[in-house]
């Protein structure tokens, strides 16, 4: 994977490397790997120039940004200027974005430059990266198997080494699942941390937008350029700003880590096995670990899918071909096809009691449930994914697709945060380790997360 994040940002500052030789070698490696792995779907025409004008403002001693000099690849559903955001779908192949999602403009204000469009399952639905209409991804570090999703192309481009630092989205767990299958670092930060303005929604009261990065400190300060107030969305968090990457040097002696025997429930022994092992680490360091009760985990699954179905199929209302070219129903894959008919469905006035409501009590008891755990404890850490990735091409139902969601999606319903570190490997394959956290309690997840990095 080549250096970390905090030496390839010194070397910029120090100017043995350019920002300019920074773009080009991640170009170069795009460039050889990218045909068979598809973590990108565009690049961006002007990375090189906008490299060049990082590269005079270093020269001329001037005050830079955070990620002054870093190649940043982006999940397609987030609107860049000029590049198109497909959200991997035909439906919108030709749509070009005519302005800056507010992350983008954070990401530029911090000196990061825009590699290019990472290629994602179709409008975000998905765990797999089959679904996108421009092809599957491959898995780098597990050749053949699925990267996991939807945020497939920008935990493939990190693992890659073909970028230092992405940004994904997460709705039910897309940014942690890959970063688990793709043994990469991935943040979903609490709801209404980050901006949503400029992403394109799937479920727009579980949708976050958040890093993957190869390290803990790459994931840290991304989070804190994009984190933050926007006054122009009602459901931004008007938190005070925290510089997360500075905190990670404090030990975890005092921190209380929850477990839970549900999660053993539900996932399968082979990556039991290596979460236990990162569990007695955390120990090791001198965190208390400490069993909490989440006794309805598993209703989450469902109630997730209903509420995701009915937001899902709202948000598509607009993709009739009036303006963005294509109607949706028309040229879209099999798994949206599928959440827009089950959606309109659930959305009718005569089921609503039965399936969305029911889907809101859950959400209620899942928020009550991981709070008064999180009363007792700092952080919860537990599996990321129940399963290692299947093998790309591999016909699997909806419901065994799913499945794939069982331990992310309580966390998207409770509104929290969590990120995921790897934890080790399972026959030869990543598995990560998912620390939950409070509201607002990202300072603590990342350095529960950067403890478990540092004794690998
Ligand atoms: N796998 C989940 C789904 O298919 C979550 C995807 C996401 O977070 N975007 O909906």
């Amino acid at each position: 994977m080549g250096r970390g994040t905090i030496e390839k940002l010194g070397a910029i500052q120090q100017g043995e490397l350019s920002a300019t030789e920074n773009v080009q070698q991640a170009l170069d490696r795009i460039k050889k790997l990218d045909k068979k792995i598809k973590a990108f779907i565009e690049l961006n025409p002007n990375a090189l120039a906008e490299a060049e004008a990082v590269d005079c403002k270093l020269k001329r001693g001037e005050h830079m940004g955070k990620l002054a000099g870093l190649t940043i690849g982006i999940k397609s559903n987030i609107n860049v200027k000029g590049l198109r955001a497909t959200c991997a779908s035909r439906t919108l192949e030709n749509y070009v974005s005519p302005y800056d999602a507010e992350v983008i403009r954070r990401v530029r204000d911090a000196g990061g430059i825009i590699v290019g469009m990472n290629n994602m399952d179709e409008f975000a639905c998905g765990s797999s990266g089959e679904t996108s209409s421009f092809g599957p991804t491959d898995n780098p570090v597990a050749p053949g198997h699925i990267p996991g999703g939807s945020s497939s192309g920008s935990a493939a481009a990190i693992a890659a080494g073909m970028c230092d630092i992405c940004l994904g989205t997460d709705t039910g767990g897309a940014i942690r699942n890959p970063a688990s299958h793709c043994g990469v670092v991935g943040i979903r930060p609490t709801q209404g941390l980050v901006p949503a303005h400029g992403l394109i929604e799937l479920a727009v009261s579980f949708d976050q937008i958040g890093p993957l990065a190869p390290d803990v400190y790459g994931a840290a300060l991304m989070l804190e350029t994009i984190a933050g107030h926007n006054p122009k969305e009602c459901t931004s968090l008007d938190s005070p700003s925290v510089n997360y990457s500075d905190k990670l040097g404090i030990g975890i002696e005092n921190i209380r880590v929850g477990t839970s025997s549900k999660f053993s429930e539900l996932t399968d022994s082979a990556v039991m096995g290596v979460i236990d092992g990162a569990v007695e680490k955390l120990h090791d360091l001198g965190a208390e670990v400490v069993e909490v009760e989440l006794p309805n985990l598993e209703k989450s699954l469902s109630a997730y899918y209903v509420i995701m179905f009915a937001e899902f199929f709202s948000a598509t209302r607009k993709f009739d071909g009036r303006k963005y070219g294509r109607r949706i129903e028309e040229v879209c894959g099999d798994e949206v096809l599928r959440r827009i008919t089950c959606g309109d469905y659930i959305s009718r006035k005569d089921q609503h009691d039965r399936h969305y409501k029911r889907a809101l009590q859950v959400r209620t008891l899942m928020r009550r449930e991981f709070g008064e755990a999180l009363n007792k404890v700092d952080v919860i850490v537990g599996p990321t994914v129940p399963k290692l990735p299947h093998q790309l091409g591999t016909k699997l139902s909806p419901a065994e697709m799913y499945a794939y969601d069982y331990l992310t999606s309580p966390i998207n319903l409770a509104g929290i945060c969590a990120g995921t570190v790897k934890a080790g490997e399972a026959s030869g394959i990543p598995v990560g380790l998912q620390v939950q956290g409070k509201v607002l309690g990202e300072e603590t997840v990342l350095r529960v997360m950067r403890a478990l990095e540092a004794v690998k």
